[in-house]
């Protein structure tokens, strides 16, 4: 099953949102360019469910 995270969603502001790319640091952790949603309108960017896992086990994994 491929990640259909990307389709349909909406940011709050209403408007539609693009894939891109972007810089993702978390907790002074920079985990590199990730891709990701983000909202052509006001700037909102939603990571993907692998993003999150990423970042979630890095945060852990430092006992932050
Ligand atoms: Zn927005």
């Amino acid at each position: 099953m491929k990640s259909e995270s990307a389709l349909g969603i909406r940011c709050n502001s209403g408007d539609k949102v693009k894939t891109g790319i972007n810089v993702v640091e978390f907790f002074g952790i920079y985990f590199g360019a990730k891709s990701m949603t983000i909202c052509s309108k006001c700037g909102s960017e939603y990571l993907s469910q692998n993003v999150m896992e990423e970042i979630e086990a890095e945060v852990r994994k430092r006992g932050l």
